[in-house]
């Protein structure tokens, strides 16, 4: 599950977010000051961050730009006062992501965070797979090619949006119902045995044994789980 990093000092506040974050299923961490927010973005450990703008030592501002600047590319969300410089959130120099303005209702905030998370997963997961080796195969999810001892191995688009989708929540259980819902989309309708067919042809591709698989299991009564 994501993590996400509060950095607000107000302790009503904190808490408050820090409860419905919770309650939400996010990992959360807090700092209470700008230097100490700063210091936690930049390591980097962070999905999101919620950046209060009034903090002690630097302001919510300068923690923005500062970590933009040593190219900290996390999502920011900005927590703003009424009254304070809008103009200044919205430009681009600061690099925040978006903002609220306080008092907001925790289900816009929480709505704000979903989207932005569903948009930088998206990005990343362009951005981290080149080349990934995945049993048998070697696979480019840019080109959508796939390529065993230097000959090609035909993959159908079906077959490479289930791989990357099962390579994206790698080590995690995926439902089958999961993989209706984001491969398929609502329109066409598929039973969760096509959904077994389709992973049947991936072993015969992937696997060493596909009789035996090693890397896509079947996870009883629920679905898979790719192991890489
Ligand atoms: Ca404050």
């Amino acid at each position: 599950m994501s993590k996400i990093l509060i950095v607000e000092d107000e302790p009503a506040m904190q808490l408050g977010l820090k409860d419905n974050l919770e309650f939400e299923g996010y990992t959360v961490e807090m700092a209470s000051e700008g230097d100490s927010g700063l210091e936690k973005i930049i390591s980097n450990g962070f999905d999101l961050v919620l950046l209060d703008v009034m903090l002690p030592n630097m302001s919510g501002f300068d923690v923005c730009k500062n970590a933009r600047a040593k190219g900290v590319s996390t999502p920011i969300i900005l927590l703003t006062a009424r009254g304070e410089e809008i103009d200044k959130v919205l430009g681009l120099e600061l690099g925040a992501d978006d903002y609220v303005t306080k008092p907001f209702s925790v289900r816009e905030l929480l709505a704000r965070i979903k989207a932005i998370l569903r948009r930088s997963e998206g990005q990343g997961s362009n951005k981290d797979t080149g080349n990934i080796s995945i049993g048998r195969l070697t696979v480019d999810f840019l080109s959508y090619v796939a390529v065993e001892n230097n000959s090609e191995v035909k993959l159908s688009h079906k077959e490479f949006e289930i791989l990357h989708y099962l390579l994206d929540h790698s080590n995690q259980v995926v439902s089958r119902y999961d993989l209706l819902e984001n491969i398929w989309g609502y329109d066409e309708q598929p039973t969760t045995r096509t959904v077994d067919n389709f992973i049947v042809r991936l072993r015969q591709k992937i696997e060493t044994n596909p009789n035996a698989p090693k890397i896509i299991l079947t996870v009883h009564g629920t679905g898979y789980k790719l192991l890489i």
